[in-house]
């Protein structure tokens, strides 16, 4: 949307961080992003359990690779087959429910 308004305020970027150093004796400024760092990503799935039909939250890991797991089903105590797929590049992931018996 366009606007004839003007900020009174100088805007931060009217200066260079060179100057903005000088003036405060400040450390070169820090990049976030210039170093890569892996932060696990967790996503809460709610898994509807084949055995008794009722829902219950279940964490994943947004890793690289396929994960498999075996866990009980805290209504029905029903042990479960949970394959969660990740596929990164859209965001989209993908949750397998078997029963395991
Ligand atoms: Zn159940």
């Amino acid at each position: 949307m366009p606007s004839s308004q003007h900020n009174a305020e100088v805007p931060i970027s009217a200066f260079n961080a060179e100057q903005i150093d000088l003036m405060y004796g400040l450390e070169p400024v820090y990049e976030p992003g210039s170093e890569h760092r892996e932060c696990p990503i967790s996503v809460w799935l709610e898994v509807c359990c084949p055995h008794c039909w009722r829902s219950y939250g279940s964490e994943f890991e947004l890793g690289h690779s396929t994960q498999q797991r075996i866990e009980d089903c805290p209504n029905c105590c029903g042990a479960i087959e949970l394959t969660f797929e990740p596929e990164d590049e859209d965001g989209h992931y993908r949750l397998g429910v078997e029963r395991a018996y």
